[in-house]
């Protein structure tokens, strides 16, 4: 590795997690420009890394591409993956709505979808920490979209699930994203970080249009 610095980039797979592991190594990922110079960038090598989805462990490739340009390598995560997380966006996504919308408690949730609970209230608190900032940046994304303004709403989370599905409703139209649904959607546009303890304001992308939101206070 030496002196390339690695990051990572999603990109919105239309494959199922398991038709995605089926292929193996033989994975076709379309080639990126350099997120940050657009440089053409190439192929180099990968690695394998565990998902969890449907109460069951897939093996899936990650490919990697380097940047000669910025000495920067790129792990092309699916659109189903969250980065550091075992579980498949779907999952988790799935849970946060649950939970948000208030349909049931977050160990309900987690038992529905087959995760240990403090792995299920991690994500919510997680989601709910983020979620004023969640709001606003897709609230933004769905009207550069040109979709509908999302309404308020008296609770954060609730809100944030809204202005995802908003600007998922708006992103359908364009080509590529109504296969994955709101939350593969949602992970992908937030470069997988959309749970990330780390993650500053999300950077939303969608193709080649990158939209850097407001913060909200
Ligand atoms: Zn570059």
């Amino acid at each position: 590795m030496g002196r390339w610095f690695a990051m990572s980039m999603v990109w919105p797979c239309p494959l199922t997690v398991d038709a995605y592991a089926s292929m193996g190594r033989a994975v076709e990922v379309p080639r990126p420009q350099c997120p940050s110079c657009s440089s053409p960038v190439v192929f180099w090598s990968g690695y394998w890394r565990h998902v969890r989805w449907r109460r069951r462990e897939r093996k899936i490739f990650i490919p990697r591409v380097r940047c000669r340009a910025c000495g920067v390598s790129h792990a092309l995560l699916p659109a189903f993956v969250l980065v550091r997380r075992l579980d498949a966006a779907g999952t988790a996504g799935a849970v946060i709505g649950r939970v948000a919308g208030g349909g049931c408690g977050v160990r309900r949730a987690a038992a529905a979808a087959g995760v240990p609970h403090t792995t299920a209230r991690g994500w919510v608190r997680r989601f709910a920490a983020r979620a004023g900032d969640l709001a606003v940046s897709f609230s933004a994304l769905a009207v550069e979209l040109g979709g509908e303004v999302v309404r308020p709403q008296p609770d954060r989370c609730r809100l944030a699930v809204a202005a995802v599905g908003a600007a998922f409703t708006a992103a359908s139209g364009l080509p590529g994203w109504a296969v994955l649904g709101r939350w593969r959607f949602a992970c992908a546009v937030t470069g997988g970080s959309l749970l990330a303890a780390n993650a500053s304001s999300p950077f939303l992308i969608i193709g080649r249009r990158r939209f850097m939101p407001p913060r909200s206070s």
